[in-house]
């Protein structure tokens, strides 16, 4: 089917929104962790001026995981591989373009609350500045090469661990993913 840039970038923020991603960001950006840092595009007191496909599609390390917990990393992967034209903070995006599949995700907030709340625990524990920051990096390079040892058995076990490992001091939001599980 045919779909529009617009359409796309649409659907994406929709999704991010179910997501729980504003949750997420609040407490990010509160610790100096906004991924929108130095960009042009970004205007005080109004947020991004130029939307596009690369961002919209772009997770960071705990969006990744809370879609990665939820089994929902595959189907947001899989929707934004047919977007061409992704660059960094921009796109090439043609208007209208082919895509064969649209894209499912349902909505997480809760879990995105509990996170959030985990995080700013999180903040206040460890005086060091970014410590937050560097938990997201870690657990997105780690959930980054699941991704792509798909045939090793021996090795996604291990990086399983290691991601579980990182996400051990996520109480709630562990708590609120057992009560999710059975309903999905
Ligand atoms: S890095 Fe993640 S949590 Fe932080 S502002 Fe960007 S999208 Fe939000
Ligand atoms: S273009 Fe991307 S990085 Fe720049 S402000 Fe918009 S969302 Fe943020």
């Amino acid at each position: 089917m045919k779909m529009s840039r617009q359409t796309v970038i649409e659907i994406g923020s929709d999704a991010l929104r179910e997501i729980g991603s504003d949750l997420i960001c609040e407490v990010c950006i509160a610790n100096g962790g906004s991924c929108c840092y130095g960009c042009r595009h970004l205007a005080d007191g109004i947020g991004c001026t130029r939307r596009n496909t690369s961002c919209t599609a772009w997770l960071c390390g705990y969006l990744k995981y809370l879609l990665y917990a939820t089994g929902q990393l595959k189907e947001w992967d899989e929707f934004w591989r047919q977007v061409p034209g992704q660059d960094f903070r921009e796109d090439f995006t043609p208007a209208v373009f082919d895509v064969e599949k649209g894209l499912l995700i349902r909505s997480i907030r809760p879990l995105s609350e509990a996170l959030a709340a985990d995080l700013q625990e999180l903040v206040r524990q460890h005086i060091a500045i970014g410590f937050i920051l560097t938990l997201r990096e870690k657990i997105d390079k780690n959930i980054d090469r699941l991704n792509q040892c798909e045939q090793d058995p021996k090795k996604r076990k291990k990086i399983e661990r290691n991601i579980k490992v990182l996400a051990s001091p996520f109480h709630r939001l562990r708590r609120a993913l057992q009560q999710y599980e059975p309903n999905n």
